[in-house]
């Protein structure tokens, strides 16, 4: 601290430092892989990040002047630590040495055991990742703590040592052999947490520390040619232009819904400031803020904001949507239907976890050979095949729920409970509808994750299912599990069977029978053959049984799986085509085998189910049967197709995403960011037009408010 630069200012360094790394993050988040922004986009994604750079950095600065005059004694510690640890000074080798021995391994063991306990307890990879982080920080802390106790203790313990440790050296001086042990011992464990964890940090990104350290090397560079000047005039120039950066920058971002998006999308740093700004705008705790293009449009009004229920015809819109809710104005929920198919026939609902479309070798152009699914694909071949089906969300429990219920996530009935709120017994599900009609209805599933507090099996009267304890089951015992029931059956009932298949569902096992290399995608793929070469004898079985004949057969995913195509891994925290598009395949005795290329939804399984085994229900539903289509090979209509993320204790995000003909809108509520895609031109999802055509987006949003509008009229009825 005795250059004369570090008594000079920080403020002008660092915000000239933070409108650089700002820079910096608009060529990262331009040149990044799902990102096609160009032309005027990217001055515009640049001109975001600056702005907003130069007001952190002017933050920052401020906050070192305050430390500097503040606290110079933490600074001075900071300065002298190295020197404590990195010491010329011989302690005692022996010592250090042992004690390491000791600290290192327990270290190591403790945070394997803790590793393998999150992977089993949490079905959250988002939430294990930053358990695990928080705990290597945690461990790593501890060990020192122990070595230090340890080191204190034998040093007293043994007088020998006593002798040779004066007391000059008792307090904590570390020799240089101690931090080298200590020192490589803790990369030894840090790279072999590294590679358990390999999976896991997937979840979490960690290029905002790219920035950071971008940040921390410009301000060091640029502190003593920028930080001589104290002219009051130039310091106060300086922080003037931090406050109105910020303002211009949360006044100017929404005017482009394209830069927005890569801002969101592709800069670390610049993303995770733009949503923290966002939250610190919500004044009136409503969960909305009003900054950067957010969308509480009363900002001060607790009862007014995006998740507030509109009452209808009350004059005010309460629901920040532009307008009242009109109860008049909102479609009607499908009409009921009279019944098409035979009464009595059997139903089996097969379900495979996590398994992307674009996996199952029926929706590819390949040999047999090539494709990871030849027994689904046989299956597919003899059915009617949805080339195009789209999940209600991107996460099992809302999914099951529309599936069950035929209607959308939200318009089911959830409990309080956290951090999966719980499936209320109100809702009334496909199997206990089958029950109330006289069939046997039977769950087999092969994960954990399906059990209390989601109450999914709520009807079925026979449940076979991988313990609560692990997440994950396996697909042969399950298989097994179903032929072995199925070829013993003497009831004289009509049966409901769901089948559940989690193999594809992270964390992946490495299946060296099926795949060469050992890295994520090709263990997913490992995963899906797998799973389908246990679904051959299990379809093999059905497909010869006696009742067959009589038996109508659902194939389907609950969402897809992603791999960073829009920087996101696993699955339900986005609404893009890897997580939301599904295989789908209903095989109906009679009906020859066809594809139907219109989008149709997961919600419609359940009329459709229904109407296929002759049943009909009183309730109000969110999806239409594809009865018709399924008998006489005719397009259903195109109306849209909704999906949605919907908060809970554990996920914050509220996103909804339409689809209409090859148009896409995918809404972030929080943030109040908008895309849409060309689906015919851009399948990948990358080049977002909403900005480009105004006509197209306002029809898509109209479309999408007459979907919200009849959820919240439904939640307002209920209550
Ligand atoms: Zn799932």
């Amino acid at each position: 601290m005795q250059d004369s630069a570090t008594e000079s200012n920080w403020l002008l360094p660092s915000a000239v430092t933070g409108a650089g790394v700002g820079l910096f993050e608009t060529v990262w988040a331009t040149f990044s892989a799902s990102s096609s922004t160009k032309g005027f986009d990217v001055i515009w994604v640049a001109l975001s990040l600056m702005l907003l750079g130069l007001a952190v950095g002017v933050l920052v600065g401020l906050g070192l002047a305050v430390v500097r005059l503040g606290a110079p004694a933490v600074l001075r510690t900071l300065e002298k630590l190295p020197t404590e640890l990195w010491s010329a000074e011989q302690t005692d080798r022996g010592l250090d040495l042992l004690v390491g021995v000791v600290t290192v391994p327990l270290a190591f063991l403790v945070m394997l055991r803790s590793v393998e306990n999150a992977q089993v307890t949490f079905h959250d990879q988002h939430l294990m990742a930053i358990i695990q982080v928080g705990e290597v920080l945690l461990l790593v802390g501890l060990a020192g703590l122990v070595w230090g106790v340890l080191r204190g203790l034998l040093g007293r313990a043994t007088s020998a040592l006593r002798s040779r440790l004066g007391p000059r050296k008792a307090r904590f001086v570390s020799s240089r052999t101690a931090t080298l042990v200590v020192g490589l011992g803790f990369v030894a464990v840090m790279w072999k947490v590294w590679a358990a964890t390999a999976e896991l940090r997937r979840a979490v990104d960690l290029s905002w520390l790219l920035s950071i350290v971008v940040f921390v090397a410009l301000l060091l560079v640029l502190r003593r040619p920028l930080g001589h000047s104290r002219r009051p005039a130039l310091l106060a120039a300086v922080l003037l232009s931090g406050v109105s950066s910020l303002a211009a920058d949360a006044f100017l971002f929404p005017f482009s819904q394209t830069s927005a998006a890569t801002v969101y999308a592709g800069a670390p740093l610049g993303g995770i400031f733009v949503r923290r700004l966002i939250r610190l705008s919500d004044v009136d705790d409503d969960g909305y803020g009003s900054w950067f293009g957010a969308g509480d449009c009363a900002p001060f009004e607790p009862t007014i904001g995006p998740d507030a229920l509109d009452l209808p015809d009350d004059g005010i819109d309460q629901d920040c949507s532009g307008s009242d809710l009109r109860r008049a104005a909102v479609p009607a929920w499908e009409a009921g239907w009279t019944p098409s198919g035979v009464p009595g026939r059997n139903l089996v609902l097969i379900t495979v976890d996590a398994l992307r479309r674009d996996r199952v070798g029926a929706y590819l152009e390949q040999s047999e050979a090539d494709s990871l699914t030849p027994n689904i694909d046989r299956f597919m071949g003899t059915a009617t095949r949805f080339e195009r089906a789209y999940s209600t969300s991107s996460r099992s429990v809302w999914v099951f729920a529309s599936l069950f219920t035929g209607r959308l996530p939200s318009e089911v009935a959830w409990g309080p409970e956290r951090p999966v709120p719980a499936f209320l017994m109100q809702n009334d599900t496909l199997a206990e509808v089958l029950t109330r009609a006289g069939y046997e209805t039977r769950a087999y599933v092969s994960t954990g994750y399906f059990h209390h507090p989601q109450h999914l099996y709520q009807g079925f009267q026979t449940v076979d299912a991988t313990p609560i304890e692990e997440i994950k089951g396996d697909a042969k015992a399950m298989a097994t599990s179903f032929v072995r029931w199925l070829k013993t059956r003497q009831d004289p009932r009509p049966f409901f069977v769901w089948v559940h298949l989690f193999d594809p569902h992270s964390p992946y096992t490495h299946r060296p029978e099926f795949v060469d290399e050992d890295d994520l995608a090709s263990n997913y793929a490992g995963e899906i053959r797998y799973t389908d070469q246990n679904l051959k004898r299990l379809l093999q079985t059905l497909g010869r049984a006696p009742f067959s004949e009589n038996t109508v057969v659902v194939f389907a995913s609950d969402h897809g799986e992603a791999f960073g195509e829009h920087g996101d891994n696993f699955h339900g925290r986005t609404l893009f085509g890897e997580v939301l598009e599904v295989p789908l395949a209903i095989s109906v005795p009679g009906a020859p085998a066809r594809v139907l290329q219109t989008p149709v939804s997961l919600v419609d399984l359940f009329p459709t189910m229904l109407d296929l085994l002759g049943l009909q229900v009183e309730q109000q539903l969110s999806g239409r049967t594809l009865t018709e289509a399924i008998r006489t090979g005719e397009e259903p209509d195109g109306r849209p197709v909704f999906s949605e993320l919907i908060p809970d204790g554990s996920r914050p995000e509220r996103q909804w995403a339409l689809l209409r003909r090859d148009l896409k809108l995918i809404v972030d509520v929080h943030l109040g960011s908008k895309l849409m895609f060309d689906l015919s031109a851009d399948p990948d999802e990358l080049e977002n037009l909403y900005d480009n055509d105004a006509d197209e987006a306002a029809a898509l949003m109209a479309a999408l408010r007459e979907v919200i509008e009849r959820i919240e009229l439904r939640q307002i009825d209920a209550r």
